[in-house]
């Protein structure tokens, strides 16, 4: 199965397909996660894409388009994979036509107050990307993950201002996605409101 998880920050894309990969026994690859490992391990592409995160700008299409390109060729991505957050513009959309078939596009829809609301009460493990909710979906022990014992962190890019941009940003070069992949159809559209068991048994309902 080749999925791509489109929809704005916030809608849960993270989450659902961390729950999707073993359902599917696909990975998940994020290029969030990516960007974030490169940036944790301090890298020369972390170095690089470290501002343009914490702005949450939108990296060049060149340099995330020459990461998800080596990243689909390792072997656990030979069977099918995840895609969350790219292609996350046309230009991107298009290089991925080039490298692989999808066999579908799930788009995951959600008003504006809810994704400030979830993405303001969002904290992560920074070492394994695990991502809680302060309300809906708190780890057991307040501020700290579950599994690995570390301290919860807020993404830089989850402060107020940053959010804001990163909506501009969605609406203005990631949302014509959701036409583009119609017009192929490839598009699947789901409620992104409802909890995250909800919205996985809707996707993998879909997906049949
Ligand atoms: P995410 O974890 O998907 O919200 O991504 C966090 C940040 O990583 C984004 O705000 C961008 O700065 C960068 N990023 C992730 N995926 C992409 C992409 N496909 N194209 C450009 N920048 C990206």
């Amino acid at each position: 199965m080749k999925l791509v998880f489109l929809g704005p920050p916030g809608a849960g894309k993270g989450t659902i397909a961390a729950k999707a990969k073993t359902v599917y026994g696909i990975p998940h690859i994020s290029t969030g996660d990516l960007f974030r490992e490169n940036i944790r391990n301090q890298t020369e592409l972390g170095r690089k894409v470290q501002s343009i995160l914490a702005a949450g700008d939108l990296v060049p299409d060149e340099v995330t388009i020459a990461m998800v390109r080596e990243r689909l060729k390792q072997e656990d991505a030979a069977g099918g994979f995840i895609l969350d957050g790219f292609p996350r513009t046309i230009a991107q959309a298009d290089a991925l036509a080039g490298m692989t078939d999808l066999d579908s596009v799930v788009d995951f829809v959600l008003d504006n107050e809810t994704i400030v609301r979830r993405l303001s009460g969002r904290r992560m493990c920074r070492s394994t990307g695990r991502i809680y909710h302060i309300l809906y979906n708190p780890p057991k022990v307040e501020g700290i993950d579950d599994e690995t014992g570390e301290p919860l962190i807020q993404r830089d890019d989850d402060k107020e201002e940053a959010i804001r941009n990163r909506l501009e940003v969605y609406e203005a070069s990631t949302a014509p996605l959701i036409d583009y992949y119609r017009s192929k159809g490839l598009l699947v559209e789901i409620d992104a409101s409802k909890s995250p068991d909800e919205v996985l048994s809707a996707m993998v309902k879909a997906m049949e």
